[in-house]
C-alpha cells in the first residue's frame, strides 16, 4: 500500500485509521468525502480506477424522484440527493444541464399511469411536474406519438465522471487517502473496531479501523460474508439485472429525456442525451447469473419496436448496440429499496453495510454520505 493516513488528526499510526471505505463507486466516493471532513479515511478500490462499474454505465440522469414509495429510502434520498448535486455541481463545476424530462403515455390506460405519477411523485415532495397540453407536447418533444404528457422540470444529465473526480478531490483535500488497486478481504471485529485484511498490489496487507463502510456495489454482499460475527440473515440477496443501451447515430429531434410509462424492473427503454447531446436508448432489463457486461445485438429489433412506439420516426439502422449496466438487485420482483445497514440492524457497531443501490443512487449519493454520517455520528464528534 503507498502509505497509510497519519495527518494529525488523530493518534492513530501507520497501520491504522479512523474509517475504512470499500469501493470507489460513486456511493463510496461520496461517503469518504463526506466523512473525511470530520475523520481519517482511507478509501480503498480493487480496480485500477475509481468507478469502473455501476458508477460509469448507467444513464447520467439526475432523477427527480418522482417513481419510489413514499417515505422509501429511494424517494427520500433522490428528492434530497438531487438538490445536494445541484448545488455540488455548480460549487466545483461539475459539468451538468437540467434539461427536463417528458413522460409519455400512449393510451388512457398509461395516462391513469401518469396520474398516478404525477400523484405520488407531490406525496415524494416533487411538486413542480406538469401536464403538457397537445401543443406543448408537440413543442418540447417534436415527432413523438404521445396521447398525453407529463414534464419534470427539474430532472437533468450529469457528467458522473467528473462528480467522482470532484468527491476524490474534496477527500484528498481532507487528507483522506484514495488507494486502487486494493481488494477487502477479510475483517474481524476487535475491542477497537475491526482488524481487516486487504490485498494491495497482489500483496497482503493489514490495517485496523474503527468504522468499516463497505459500499461494495454489486460485491458489497459478497463482502459482507468476509466480516466475522456478522449473521447471514443481515445479506441480502444479489441478482444482477443487466440494462443494454443502443446509441443513435445521426440527427434527431429530442431536446429533453423521453421517458414511457415505467416497467416492472426499471424505467422502461427511455430515450437520454449526454451532455454533447448523443442520444441513447435504454436500458432494458435482463436477470443474468454471472457478472458480466457483453452487450447483445439481437436486442435491436425489441429496442426498435419499443422505441416506435413513443418514436415512430426511429431509423432502425441508426441503433448500434453501446454498453451495458448491471443493477444490484435484492430480489426479482416487486420494488426494493435502498438497505443501509448500521449495528441497529446487524449489532456490529462501526460497520456499515449498503445493499441494492440501483438507481437513483447517482443521484441520491449525497444524501446517502449524509445518512451514513448520521448514522456513525461523526458529525457531533
Ligand atoms: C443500467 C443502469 C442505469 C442507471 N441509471 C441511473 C441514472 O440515470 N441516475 C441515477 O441516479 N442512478 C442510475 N443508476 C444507479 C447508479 O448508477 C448506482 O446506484 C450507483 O452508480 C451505485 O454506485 P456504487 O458506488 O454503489 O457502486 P459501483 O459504482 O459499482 O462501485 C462499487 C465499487 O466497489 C468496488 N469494490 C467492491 N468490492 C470491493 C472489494 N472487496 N475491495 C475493493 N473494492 C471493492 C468495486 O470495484 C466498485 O468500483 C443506474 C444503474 C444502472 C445499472
Amino acid at each position: 500500500m503507498r502509505g497509510l493516513p497519519n495527518r494529525g488528526k488523530s493518534k492513530l499510526t501507520m497501520e491504522q485509521t479512523d474509517t475504512l471505505v470499500i469501493g470507489a463507486g460513486a456511493i463510496g466516493l461520496a461517503i469518504a468525502a463526506r466523512l473525511s471532513q470530520h475523520t481519517d479515511v482511507v478509501l480503498i478500490e480493487q480496480a485500477h480506477h475509481f468507478g469502473e462499474h455501476t458508477s460509469s454505465r448507467n444513464s447520467e440522469v439526475i432523477h427527480a424522484g418522482i417513481y419510489y414509495p413514499s417515505h422509501s429510502l429511494k424517494a427520500n434520498t433522490c428528492v434530497a440527493g438531487k438538490a445536494q448535486l445541484y448545488t455540488h455541481c455548480i460549487k466545483y463545476g461539475v459539468p451538468y444541464a437540467q434539461i427536463g424530462k417528458v413522460i409519455t403515455a400512449q393510451n388512457t390506460q398509461e395516462e391513469a399511469k401518469l396520474a398516478s405519477l404525477l400523484a405520488q411523485a407531490q406525496h415524494n415532495g416533487v411538486d413542480d411536474l406538469y401536464w403538457l397540453s397537445q401543443s406543448q407536447l408537440a413543442q418540447k418533444a417534436p415527432q413523438l406519438n404521445a396521447m398525453a404528457g407529463l414534464y419534470s422540470p427539474s430532472t437533468g444529465i450529469v457528467d458522473s465522471h467528473q462528480f467522482m473526480l470532484s468527491l476524490l478531490g474534496q477527500l484528498e483535500r481532507n487528507q483522506g487517502q484514495y488507494v486502487p488497486c486494493t481488494r477487502f478481504i477479510r475483517a474481524t471485529p476487535c475491542a477497537h473496531g475491526f482488524h481487516v485484511s486487504l490485498e494491495c498490489d497482489g500483496a497482503p496487507f493489514a490495517l485496523s479501523c474503527r468504522q468499516l463502510i463497505n459500499a461494495g456495489g454489486l460485491f458489497a454482499q459478497h463482502n459482507a460474508t468476509l466480516i466475522e460475527g456478522l449473521s447471514g440473515i443481515h445479506i441480502p440477496p444479489i441478482h444482477y439485472c443487466r440494462g443494454q443501451y443502443f446509441s443513435y447515430q445521426g440527427r434527431h429531434p429530442f431536446k429533453h429525456l423521453v421517458y414511457p410509462v415505467p416497467e416492472q424492473h426499471g424505467l422502461g427503454i427511455h430515450a437520454t442525451l449526454d451532455l454533447a447531446g448523443q442520444l441513447r436508448f435504454g436500458p432494458d432489463t435482463q436477470f443474468i447469473e454471472t457478472l458480466n457486461y457483453d452487450t447483445d445485438a439481437s436486442a435491436l429489433d425489441a429496442f426498435y419496436h419499443a422505441i416506435k412506439r413513443y418514436w415512430p420516426n426511429v431509423d432502425k439502422q441508426r441503433l448500434q448496440a453501446g454498453y451495458t449496466g448491471i443493477r444490484p438487485k435484492t430480489q426479482r420482483q416487486g420494488q426494493q429499496d435502498f438497505q443501509i445497514e448500521g449495528p441497529e440492524q446487524h449489532g456490529l457497531v462501526g460497520l456499515i453495510n449498503l445493499f441494492g443501490i440501483e438507481s437513483p443512487g447517482l443521484t441520491a449519493s449525497l444524501a446517502i454520505a449524509q445518512i451514513v454520517a448520521a448514522k456513525l455520528q461523526v458529525e457531533q464528534t
